[in-house]
């Protein structure tokens, strides 16, 4: 029996981390009135806060009827939320077991308050530079910036929006008015009419590679003959992936369809954000946690309006309010940023395709390295898969070749190899002599790694947690990466006063040791210390990319989807820092890091190398990737996963227990495990439940922790632990925090 939509009752999510959707009262005014997300004002407990009207409600029970409060008013003429995203929160909500509330407060953008509807977005005016016909760069060789805005400008054709200069080379506004100063280069501006294409095709390349063809004539296909279907784009590094997802987005924008593009990191891949900002100009809304509220605010107006039609952004961005949805895209797929790791701990990945789903639309998922998750897709023929097995300009893929470190020590005698091989130092010698540019890959931050006692093998630890210290000789402190502790480093063992030995090679040691090989070289470092906020992270990427540094040491921050052409050398320091993780996904993500790291080299005109140090090369991770086979690896892996029952052949979910107690939060551990091992479904649904058991990372911040670990065939099968799990929450001692992770990203 259908609801009427007048209902004198209806369905309300609470804005408060309580669990379950309410029934409350509508005022005979609001009956019929109100729409599925608009906020509205209503008594909870003694208190008035914030809820969202989902839907109208059949009659409640008699003795429920007479306890009902009532809404008190709504907070916003419509709704902020569009329907189709209400029903993606209260998918996310049921699947990812958060309070649905909350998850819908979480999506909006901050600041959202009533009588602040925003005001018609004004015509826009872009500005436009050009190098004039006789502007050559030889005069400016002792103008880096300079000589850097031009060659950008005539690598891209000559003339190109002022925005995307400032994306690809910060700072570049400044220098372009000296260049007009110069005469060197005009400047001019256009007025932009929001949902008119006026002339911006500027960078559009006349031509797609034969592959591109095929795949942006295979998606458009999918998006004329609309519905939802999923594809997987699967093409190497340099490929020219973006310029597929560009034409299929003017497609859908030629339709009057939106388009929604998520990427890992805004940040870190300005270039791609610089490319859709000068094919689309104001077209598009850019969405990412470095907005100020008040633009975030209104960009999400201008989607929600549909005066501007694209957003990109960060996972976040998976509710963005885009109207009529066409296309959906993820870059890099299978990043694990997209998931998030607290509060509702959506995959952003995976929710995109259920919100096309909703919405009918294509799904592009891109990458040169696909998840696992992704490929059983593909196996299991849910997704299509379109390839790009070719560089731009037939481009060659960079050549690979492994040093050995067993072998490697110049004498076996030497207590340490060295950081630095001979080989890698040779190879960073002949690549600087011929002017280009060098990055060394290595995923640990500080100094040293730890340090240890010679005399009574004591390494120095954390009070809080159960890791070792690093040292940050820059910082002169040791530091803890998990509660960021820090103290001197003593000059002795605090136990027994014998010397300390440093050992574990960080990014800090390696740049250290280039600059001492290489004085000449200009090296920078990129990790999240030398990149502690934005604007330094982006001027690092931004002296790299005018080559003011030839050699860029650096964390997997080097390895995201950076464009510069003048790097012909990636070095990686150790191959094997994240192999041994206690994590089934730990070759995996070394696989995809190394192989997206070796895609930064020979993107220009000069072939790229890459030279691989490691103590384990024939570990499946590192001897796959020295021979590019991805193919290999990933049906390798996929065998180990489904004998030994892990995603993508089984679903998970992770119950992660946290207290300051040990005790306590064991007891707690216990509880949880008991009540849902009474919840497991007869043991031939193939259910298992790991646990509790103290996590791999035991202590940290001083607090205990602990984890229960449910595997199963479907999410269904794992709801009647889960259920047992949520259910026991509001019983569990105040002092340990408990919570439910889905599909959990990693087992740490
Ligand atoms: P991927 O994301 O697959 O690693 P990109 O999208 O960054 O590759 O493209 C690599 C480079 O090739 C970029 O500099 C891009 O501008 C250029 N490019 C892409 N498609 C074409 C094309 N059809 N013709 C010329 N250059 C192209
Ligand atoms: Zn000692
Ligand atoms: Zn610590």
């Amino acid at each position: 029996m259908s609801v009427p939509v007048d209902s004198p009752w209806a369905f309300v999510a609470v804005g408060r981390p309580v669990r379950g959707e309410f029934t409350y009262q509508v005022p005979e005014a609001l009956r019929g009135k109100l729409s599925p997300g608009q906020r509205v004002r209503i008594p909870f407990g003694r208190q008035s806060t914030l809820g969202f009207f989902l839907a109208p409600a059949g009659p409640p029970s008699a003795e429920v009827v007479k306890r009902l409060k009532s809404i008190e008013r709504p907070l916003e003429e419509s709704a902020a939320l569009t329907p189709e995203l209400v029903e993606l929160l209260r998918f996310a909500a049921s699947h990812y077991r958060y309070p649905l509330g909350e998850a819908m407060r979480g999506a909006m953008p901050p600041g959202l308050s009533q009588n602040d509807d925003g005001k018609e977005a004004k015509a826009d005016l872009v500005w436009w530079a050009a190098a004039v016909p006789e502007a050559n760069l030889a005069s400016l060789a002792r103008a880096p910036s300079q000589h850097a805005a031009l060659s950008y400008l005539l690598a891209v054709g000559g003339r190109a929006l002022v925005e995307e200069l400032v994306h690809a080379i910060p700072g570049a506004k400044a220098t372009l008015k000296v260049l007009a100063q110069k005469g060197l280069v005009t400047l001019d501006s256009q007025e932009v009419v929001h949902g008119v294409r006026a002339g911006l095709e500027q960078g559009r390349p006349a031509q797609l590679t034969p592959e591109q063809h095929t795949a942006v004539a295979g998606l458009t296909t999918a998006l004329d003959a609309g519905g939802f279907s999923t594809f997987l784009l699967h093409g190497v590094t340099g490929s020219g992936k973006t310029e597929v997802y560009l034409r299929l987005v003017e497609r859908a924008l030629e339709q009057g369809k939106g388009s929604l593009i998520l990427v890992p990191e805004i940040a870190l891949t300005p270039q791609l954000v610089g490319r859709f900002k000068s094919r689309f100009g104001p077209q598009i809304a850019v969405l990412h946690s470095a907005l100020k509220d008040r633009e975030r605010l209104r960009h999400w107006q201008l989607l929600r309006k549909g005066t501007v039609k694209i957003a990109v952004g960060v996972r976040s961005a998976i509710w963005a309010p885009v109207g009529n949805l066409g296309v959906v895209v993820v870059d890099e797929e299978h990043d694990p940023s997209f998931k998030q790791d607290e509060k509702l701990k959506y995959q952003a990945r995976d929710l995109a395709v259920v919100r096309a789903q909703k919405a009918g639309a294509l799904v592009v998922l891109g990458s040169a390295t696909p998840s696992l998750e992704t490929l059983e897709n593909v196996r299991r023929g849910r997704y299509r898969t379109l390839t790009l097995e070719r560089r731009v300009d037939d481009r060659p893929m960079p050549t690979i070749a492994l040093v050995d470190l067993r072998v490697a020590r110049p004498r076996l005698q030497d207590e340490e190899p060295p950081v630095l091989s001979a080989a890698l130092k040779e190879a960073i010698g002949q690549t600087l002599g011929r002017g280009q540019q060098v990055i060394l890959f290595l995923n640990r931050r500080g100094h040293s790694t730890f340090v240890l006692c010679e005399v009574c093998g004591e390494s120095l630890k954390c009070q809080d947690c159960d890791v070792c210290l690093t040292h940050h000789l820059s910082a002169r402190r040791l530091v803890c990466h998990y509660c960021n502790r820090q103290q001197f480093l003593p000059d002795n063992c605090p136990k027994c006063s014998g010397p300390l030995l440093q050992l574990g090679v960080g990014t800090e040691r390696v740049e250290a040791e280039v600059a001492a090989s290489f004085p000449g070289a200009r090296v920078g470092r990129l990790d999240r210390d030398a990149a502690s906020n934005n604007e330094r992270l982006t001027e690092l990427l931004a002296s790299f990319a005018r080559r003011e540094i030839d050699v860029l040491v650096g964390t997997q921050m080097v390895a995201k989807g950076h464009d510069f052409p003048g790097v012909t050398l990636v070095c990686v320091v150790l191959a094997d820092s994240s192999l041994a993780l206690p994590d089934f996904r730990a070759a995996e993500r070394t696989f995809h890091l190394l192989t997206q790291v070796a895609g930064r080299a020979g993107r220009g005109k000069d072939p790229g190398r890459v030279l691989v140090q490691s103590y384990h090369p024939e570990s499946e991770a590192v001897a796959r990737m020295l021979h590019s086979d991805f193919a290999g690896f990933a049906q390798n892996e996929l065998r180990r996963r489904k004998a030994l029952g892990w995603p993508p052949y089984t679903r998970m979910a992770m119950v992660r227990i946290e207290g300051d107690d040990a005790s306590v939060t064991a007891a707690t551990a216990r509880r949880l495990g008991q009540a849902m091992a009474q919840r497991l479904p007869p043991s031939s649904a193939g259910v298992r439940l790991l646990g509790p058991a103290p996590a791999p990372l035991a202590r940290i911040k001083g607090k205990t922790r602990w984890q229960i670990v449910l595997k199963g065939p479907t999410h269904a099968a794992l709801a009647g632990p889960l259920d047992a799990a949520e259910a026991l929450l509001p019983e569990l001692p105040a002092s340990v925090k408990v919570v439910l992770d889905v599909d959990p990203g990693a087992m740490l």
